[in-house]
């Protein structure tokens, strides 16, 4: 049966694939940033730059509204207000549950305040939101790839031990560049954390090509599920891998065009993770950056799959498939 917009808006979501700094409005982040205009880079326009409309030529060129997302906020009545707005966009897309990703050291080092407080921060701050909003919500603590990987995963989990392991964090993630290589001892660290903590682990693999770096998210990181992974499609193996073992691909259309991940004239890769029967998600991945949300990311698989089945079933695979517990009933 046909869908149309309104219905695919009105349908029951969760979303397991978004950045704080991605969801939070560009208008509250225009905002908060005209207050340290001085601070901006040469060159960075407040009106043109923090937006991605059109495919970009690679994933730098894509994270370029990151060069100012990461000068806010410069308090905590700031992250606040972030964390109020990125709700709003959340309930205006009938999110009912949400994992929210967020790097936290940079709020750290922005704030003068230690890792612990920041951490304290937005996870008090999510909380309050989830209270007023109706919407439950996790929050997955993101690590880049490159050098600091191990000494930066190190300090959130001992800020994590340090608050008494509060039930908001669900899951770690590593992302950034992935031509960079992370220490060879980053891999054990999320294993160890998965064990000691818990904790379950997604990483950005495969989005720009690398279809190995899904194999080591599996093998190396212990992922449970894979972040963009448009690279699986390229190899049957891989595929089957993630089949066999039921780890979910967070699939993000929009996201995929704008990284040129996907390039326009090609199908989406989703269409042979559903041949192939991997389990995927739709998600969005920064919606505020795109102009855009979590139902146009549904509408734009619609048009690539025409499978309006998918669109139904879709909260109950996010629900089986996401790192917060006791969904069930929701
Ligand atoms: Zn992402």
């Amino acid at each position: 049966m046909l869908m149309n917009e309104n219905e695919i808006k009105l349908l029951n979501k969760g979303e397991l694939h978004v950045h704080l700094n991605g969801l939070v409005s560009t208008d509250v982040v225009r905002e908060l940033l005209e207050e340290n205009k001085s601070d901006l880079p040469s060159g960075f326009d407040l009106e043109r730059d923090l937006n991605i409309l059109q495919p970009t030529d690679s994933l730098a060129s894509y994270l370029k509204p990151w060069q100012v997302l990461r000068l806010v906020p410069r308090s905590r009545a700031c992250l606040g207000l972030i964390v109020e707005s990125a709700f709003l966009n959340l309930k205006s897309q009938n999110v009912r549950f949400v994992e929210i990703r967020n790097s936290v050291i940079y709020l750290a080092l922005l704030n003068n305040i230690s890792v612990d407080r920041a951490l304290s921060w937005l996870v008090s701050e999510i909380e309050l939101a989830c209270e007023k909003h109706k919407i439950i919500a996790g929050l997955i603590l993101t690590v880049s790839r490159g050098d600091c990987a191990p000494e930066h995963l190190r300090s959130l989990l001992s800020a994590y031990e340090n608050l008494g392991r509060p039930s908001t964090v669900v899951g770690l993630d590593l992302a950034g560049n992935e031509n960079i290589e992370s220490p060879i001892e980053t891999g054990s660290l999320f294993l160890h954390a998965k064990d000691k903590y818990e904790l379950k682990v997604t990483i950005h693999a495969g989005e720009t090509g690398r279809v190995e770096n899904i194999t080591s998210a599996v093998y190396e990181f212990g992922a449970d599920r894979i972040g963009h992974g448009t690279a699986a499609s390229k190899s049957v193996e891989v595929m089957d891998l993630l089949k066999h073992r039921d780890i979910c691909v967070e699939v993000c259309p929009i996201s995929n065009k704008l990284t040129s991940a996907v390039n326009e004239s090609q199908p989406h890769p989703v269409v042979d993770f559903i041949a192939n029967e991997v389990p995927f998600v739709i998600c969005s991945d920064n919606p505020s950056i795109h102009l855009s949300d979590l139902t146009k990311d549904y509408i734009e698989f619609y048009r690539e799959t025409r499978s309006s089945q998918h669109l139904r079933d879709m909260y109950s695979h996010q629900k089986k498939y996401s790192f917060i517990k006791g969904l069930h009933g929701n």
